[in-house]
This record gives C-alpha cells, sequence and structure tokens, in this order.
C-alpha cells in the first residue's frame, strides 16, 4: 500500500503517519525528519538546509528528489510506504510520476489556518523517536517529558509563530495546487483522493483512515 499525506504544516499528518505506518507495516517516509537528520552532518549543503528550514521556506526539489529516490529503493519500502510531506511542489509530483512510482492513496489533511497556528505553537516533540505530543489536545502524562523515554520535549525551531506564517505562505503558494493535480490524476489513474478533516478528534480521524484503508491490508 502507497500513500501520501497531503495537508498544510500542522494538520496532524506526523501524527496520523505514525499510526498509519505501524497499524499497515509500512515505512513513514517524511522528508523534513530527513532534511532535519542531514542538517548534524554541517557540510555546506546542510546550513543552507537549515536555513531555508529556520526560514520556514522549502528547500529544493533536487535535494528532496534525491532523498526521496535514495530512500524508496530500500527494501523495507517494497510493501508499500507512507509519504509525510512529499511531494511539496507540482515539480516533486512530476518527480514521482515520471519515476512510475504510483500511489493507491491521497489523504488530503484540512484544517484553517487560524486553527494549524493553534495547533504548531503548542506542538511539542521528542526527537529521538519522532513522538510528537500537545499541550492542549495530545499532551504527556508529565508536562513536558516523553511518556516512554522520560526525555525533555521540545519545541521545534521552525514552529515558532513568525515562521509557521512563512510556511502556511509557502503551503498556499506552491503545494497547495497539488490538490488539484491529484485529483485530476484521480479521474486518470487507479489513485483514490480523500479528504480528512483535520479539525475533528484524533481517535475520529484514526477511524476515518481505518475505515478508508481496511480493504488493504
Ligand atoms: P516538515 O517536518 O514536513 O514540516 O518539514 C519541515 C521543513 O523541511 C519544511 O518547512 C521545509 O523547509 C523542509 N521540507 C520538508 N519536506 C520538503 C519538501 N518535500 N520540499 C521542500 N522542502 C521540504
Amino acid at each position: 500500500m502507497r500513500i501520501i499525506l497531503l495537508g498544510a504544516p500542522g494538520t496532524g499528518k506526523g501524527t496520523q503517519g505514525k499510526f498509519i505506518s505501524e497499524e499497515y507495516n509500512i515505512p513513514k517516509i517524511s522528508t523534513g525528519d530527513m532534511l532535519r537528520e542531514s542538517i548534524t552532518l554541517e557540510t555546506k549543503m546542510s546550513q543552507f538546509i537549515q536555513s531555508q528550514i529556520k526560514k520556514g521556506k522549502l528547500v529544493s526539489d533536487k535535494i528532496v528528489c534525491d532523498l526521496i529516490k535514495n530512500r524508496i529503493k530500500k527494501k523495507d519500502c517494497s510493501n508499500g510506504f507512507l509519504l509525510d510531506g512529499f511531494p511539496r511542489s507540482i515539480e516533486q509530483a512530476y518527480y514521482l510520476s515520471e519515476s512510475k512510482i504510483t500511489v493507491d492513496y491521497i489523504l488530503n489533511f484540512v484544517m484553517s489556518h487560524e486553527k494549524i497556528l493553534d495547533r504548531i505553537s503548542g506542538r511539542r516533540i521528542h526527537p529521538q523517536s519522532g513522538r510528537i505530543y500537545h499541550i492542549k489536545f495530545n499532551p504527556p502524562k508529565i508536562n513536558n517529558i516523553d511518556d516512554i523515554t522520560g526525555d525533555s520535549l521540545v519545541l521545534r525551531e521552525d514552529d515558532k509563530t513568525e515562521t509557521i506564517k512563512n510556511r502556511l505562505k509557502e503551503y498556499e503558494k506552491i503545494t497547495y495546487p497539488l490538490k488539484k493535480y491529484y485529483l485530476n490524476q484521480a479521474l486518470k489513474e487507479k489513485l483514490q483522493f480523500l479528504e480528512i478533516d483535520a479539525a475533528d478528534s484524533l481517535i475520529n480521524i484514526k477511524n476515518k483512515i481505518k475505515s478508508i484503508l481496511k480493504n488493504n491490508r
């Protein structure tokens, strides 16, 4: 099963992606996570990536397409995969299409920008595991502490309000057109495009996704 999670930052793609990955035993491939990991290498390229992320700007299509190309070749993707945060531009979607990388489902997470700002500013992450919490909607058992390891949680640098606003601008300008693109593709290919009300509760979204994917286990 191959799935793409579309939608603006902060709509819960990462949280639901983790659930789908565990439930259906397919790797969750997040270009955001891969880029953040690459920053630790301290090359010239990683400095550029870090400054783009910090500004809330997208990094170049070439960089992320190369990351995806190498990741999808790995053995654990033979059963399928879930893409979280890729594609984020029409050019990246063309890359998938030209590389004959087909997908079965596009799940488009929809939420107002006002709610997104609220959601992202309360988000806390455990960087080592990728676990995501929210101070109001999905709090850890102990304030600011990861439930499993006891490590401190962090606010991502690009989850600060000014950066979020830039990320949302980038989304509207560069990523939003993918909705039209994939709606069109769904008319031509064996591909299902489904909208998820991302403002719904975590459990309702989980159940909706389960019912969408139940015939594909
Ligand atoms: P995310 O964790 O998916 O919100 O991504 C964090 C940041 O990484 C984004 O704001 C972008 O700067 C960069 N990024 C992640 N995925 C992509 C992509 N597919 N194309 C371009 N930039 C990306």
